[in-house]
């Protein structure tokens, strides 16, 4: 028998959650992101339940041409656009759109011989000074590549620093309509926070939003409002079994370094999970789980392959029962990653996108 460990990949969930992305912004078409392979989902496990977006946005081109292969036919958009002169001949092959964020980019698309023209999105570095063309320089970039025979359309993008938190979206709104409100394109600013907190000041505006981590059911915002606040769903969930139990009394310790002792007795399972699945090794005591769905707490340290759980609110609970690290478990109980992720003090995308390869996974409901 494989180790118990499990990802399970929702297809209904993903269903749900795109769908509450289109409800936040009716007027616009949906990008669902899949860059770092769908978030850790699995491009081709996650395909299924994303296939009613519009389009998908990513950034590796072997990525892009995975989603290809899946019979994909509509729009594919890379974000960080091209890295050399070469990837345009894969774009023009797999009619890939392209985001251009600077000369370089410019000069490619110059060199670059094509029969088919490409459509690209200009993007603006409206402040938050990753990627783009500020918006001196932004219009000069646009009536370039406007000029080059390898450029079919222009569309107009920019990214947004503070969509999650107190900042917003204003003062980068303002810095890209100054420069764009004469130009004609599409338009596309908003990640999941944008789309979720700011849909309605964006209404109208947008032809494109760019969810990602909203789409796999963790909430850009955490811990001010919840995924069930966001009416999301996970899209994964992340379970075990337990493998051995311990029954300590008071003064036992759990784990390397001892860093949990029981002050009287105590039960505990022990989980065929740990940091070499992903499970983040600095969650500590009191991390919630859920054991055949009921919420408990792990005790004492991650290890590479397991960590240690108190059992007392489960006291049926024994070898073989389901431990759901994150996700829905078979009862129904949702236990968010966005809790798991603030006990590590991380957030919901690095986990997600930290499943380990041996972690095997399917494809359910
Ligand atoms: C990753 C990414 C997104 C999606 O962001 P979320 O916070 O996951 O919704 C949108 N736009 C760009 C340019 C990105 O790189």
């Amino acid at each position: 028998m494989p180790r118990p460990i499990l990802a399970t990949v929702h297809t209904a969930a993903l269903r749900h959650n795109l769908a509450r992305a289109r409800t936040a912004a009716p007027d616009a078409r949906v990008w669902a992101v899949v860059k770092a392979d769908a978030y850790g989902h699995g491009i081709e496990r996650a395909f299924e339940g994303l296939r009613g977006a519009d389009g998908f946005a990513l950034l590796d081109l072997t990525e892009a041409a995975r989603v290809r292969a899946l019979d994909w036919r509509g729009p594919i958009l890379l974000l960080e656009g091209c890295f050399e002169l070469r990837d345009l001949e894969l774009c023009s092959r797999l009619a890939l759109w392209h985001t251009v964020h600077c000369d370089e980019q410019i000069n490619m698309l110059a060199a670059h011989k094509t029969q088919v023209p490409h459509r690209v999105f200009l993007k603006m570095n409206s402040g938050m000074n990753r990627l783009g063309f500020t918006p001196e320089r932004y219009r000069a970039a646009w009536t370039r590549l406007n000029a080059l025979p390898q450029v079919e359309e222009i569309s107009l993008m920019t990214h947004f620093s503070d969509a999650d938190g107190p900042k917003g979206v204003a003062v980068q709104l303002q810095a890209f309509e100054a420069v764009t409100q004469d130009l004609p394109g599409e338009r596309t600013f908003s990640n999941s926070a944008a789309t979720l907190r700011h849909g309605a000041a964006l209404e109208g505006q947008s032809d494109w939003i760019r969810p990602g981590i909203a789409v796999y059911g963790s909430a850009p915002d955490y811990p001010e409002k919840s995924a069930a606040d966001w009416d999301l769903l996970p899209a994964m969930t992340l379970s075990s079994k337990i493998i051995a139990t311990q029954n300590l009394v008071a003064g036992d310790t759990v784990g390397y370094g001892s860093s949990f002792t029981a002050d009287g007795p105590l039960r505990i399972g022990v989980v065929a999970c740990g940091y070499a699945d992903g499970y983040p090794r600095h969650c500590t005591t009191g991390t919630p789980v859920l054991v055949n769905g009921v919420r408990t707490r792990m005790v004492g340290r991650v290890s590479m392959d397991m960590i240690t759980v108190d059992l007392t609110p489960v006291p049926d609970a024994g070898m073989g029962s389901e431990v759901t690290l994150w996700g829905r478990s078979s009862t129904g109980t949702v236990l968010s990653i966005d809790e798991i992720a603030g006990s590590a003090g991380t957030v919901g995308y690095e986990l997600m996108c930290a499943l380990a390869a041996r972690v095997p996974a399917v494809v359910a409901d």
